[in-house]
């Protein structure tokens, strides 16, 4: 299939030309249609999968081409869980509208509010936002959202993740009931049907391909070790391989912080990036990253969530996550535009049972491997980590600034609530 025969403007051809794409990806074919007809879509769609062309190009088309007031009220709303999600999603309206009559902005916390303010006074068609900003900005009557034709609620997942239900249903309110609906998620707990079902009319169900094809593509390794060595080994495994780009997921902040230091003052280029940093140190670190200055970046879930990195060749898991999905959403970075990648597990005798959950998900066995001077502890207890540990600076977030979320109690009902108690970071 190509673009041209999705039915999308000549413009939009020019600036997906100049982007380079070739074809649509899956996601995007099955998408956009429906988009373009003026459905309410539920896709199933993680990041790396195309997902954001799949619903910002026809709704570029639909807005262009059925322009309305001069004075330009905010036509759509993008919302995302997080600040880099916000301005990557952005980046990517402002690309595909360059040959376009259309105007769009950014809003997250974190930054200063004026410039975010006076923009949207100008007037914008589009909107992208994260919840908090959002819901101050409007509480100050610095913009209205009652003219809203088309919401998208984007990895709407982690929105519940981060406590954002009630933000959302805020958000509802303040947009005309008639208008349509696109929601994104990379996946379906019975949560995020219940919050499909409160958004969505008749929705067409779209789904990318399913993340266990991704999961194949990749090669996987679990080294397991005593917890005092891993960071031995992981520095071990990025000077030996000669490794130049490395994402690292730790479990918290607090973690994050201390591999990194431990990493600097082993001669190799680090950074942490997380909810405690400041929007300045995040869009450094990862900019360092993408350059390839920095080898190593360290991230937690929460903050790794939606960047766009392409081409990674290492993954690595400091730390287990105690949420299989959240393996799968790790990994999968590894795996993206057909390139193939490695992730590596290291695996203390406390995480076996995360372990035989993440294999249980994935249905298969990952192949384990011990290296001399890093073996296991073989008298160390194989208990889980219980919730509360390594729970550094729960309280630490606020919602302005998006790295956390009041509500919590959404995810009450779900078979892993016990285990995502640290989840903020
Ligand atoms: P996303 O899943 O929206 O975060 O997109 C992941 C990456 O794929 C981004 O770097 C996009 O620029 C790129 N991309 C999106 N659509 C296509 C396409 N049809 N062909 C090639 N690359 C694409």
């Amino acid at each position: 299939m190509s673009f041209q025969s999705l039915g999308l403007s000549d413009a939009l051809l020019k600036a997906i030309s100049k982007k380079g794409y070739k074809t649509p990806s899956p996601i995007q074919e099955k998408a956009i249609p429906p988009v373009l007809e003026g459905r309410d879509v539920l896709a199933s769609a993680q990041t790396g999968t195309g997902k954001t062309a799949g619903f910002t190009l026809p709704l570029l088309h639909y807005l262009s081409e059925n322009p309305k007031a001069k004075f330009r009220p905010i036509r759509a709303l993008i919302l995302t869980p997080t600040r880099e999600l916000a301005a990557q999603v952005h980046e990517s309206v402002k690309d595909y509208s360059e040959f376009l009559d259309i105007r769009s902005t950014v809003i997250f916390g974190g930054v200063n509010q004026k410039p975010q303010a006076a923009t949207i006074r100008r007037g914008v068609d589009i909107l992208v936002a994260t919840p908090g900003r959002l819901l101050d900005l409007h509480n100050q009557n610095l913009l209205s959202l009652n003219r809203v034709e088309v919401f998208v609620l984007d990895e709407a997942d982690r929105m519940l993740d981060m406590g954002f239900l009630r933000d959302i249903e805020r958000v509802m309110k303040l947009m005309p009931e008639k208008r349509q609906n696109l929601m994104f998620s990379a996946t379906f707990s019975k949560d995020i049907r219940k919050l499909a079902n409160g958004i969505l009319n008749n929705p067409v169900q779209v789904e990318a391909t399913p993340e266990n094809t991704t999961v194949e593509a990749i090669s996987q390794k679990v080294y397991r070790v005593a917890k005092g060595l891993k960071t031995g080994l992981i520095i071990k495994l990025i000077i030996d391989g000669n490794w130049k780009q490395v994402l690292v997921f730790t479990r918290t902040k607090h973690g994050a912080n201390k591999l990194c230091k431990k990493m600097i003052s082993s001669g190799i280029t680090a950074a942490a990036i997380h909810g405690n940093k400041s929007q300045g140190a995040r869009t450094k670190a990862l900019s360092g990253f993408k350059n390839g200055s920095v080898k190593v970046l360290v991230a937690t879930d929460i903050a790794a969530r939606g960047l766009d990195i392409p081409l990674l060749p290492h993954v690595v898991n400091f730390e287990l996550p105690n949420i299989s999905e959240d393996y799968v959403h790790r990994i999968g970075r590894t795996g993206r535009a057909g390139a193939n990648g490695q992730a590596i597990s290291l695996v203390s005798a406390d995480e076996t049972t995360f372990l035989r959950d993440i294999e249980k998900l994935i249905g298969q066995k990952i192949d384990v491997e011990v290296l001399e001077g890093f073996e296991p502890d073989p008298n160390a207890s194989t208990e889980p980590i219980k919730p509360g540990q390594n729970r550094q600076n729960r309280n630490s977030g606020s919602r302005n600034s998006n790295n956390s979320g009041g509500n919590r109690n959404n995810r009450s009902k779900s078979n892993n609530s016990r285990r995502r108690n640290d989840r903020r970071n």
